[in-house]
């Protein structure tokens, strides 16, 4: 049986399949110089937990990792919340 769907749950309150170890190893290989400060990581992931769009910690608009998106200085939200 598949879990239940979670909207506005980020993969650290989920963790299928310890996606989320995952994705905490992809975002420590990211560049330094290519990484949000731990401000703006926790700041855009706040937006992102009350988004309707994020499903099971992806967001639904762009198909990224919420987190992973998040943590990349250059990135931004496809709908411009962050
Ligand atoms: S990146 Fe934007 S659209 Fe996607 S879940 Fe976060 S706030 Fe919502």
């Amino acid at each position: 049986m598949n879990p239940p769907l979670c909207r506005r749950c980020l993969l650290a309150q989920t963790d299928p399949a310890g996606l989320y170890q995952a994705v905490l190893r992809r975002i420590e290989q990211l560049p330094p110089d290519e990484r949000a400060t731990d401000a703006e990581y926790r700041a855009r992931l706040a937006v992102c937990a009350e988004c309707a769009e994020l499903q099971n910690g992806i967001c639904a608009q762009c198909g990224c990792f919420a987190e992973l998106r998040a943590a990349k200085s250059a990135a931004y939200c496809p709908l411009r919340n962050w």
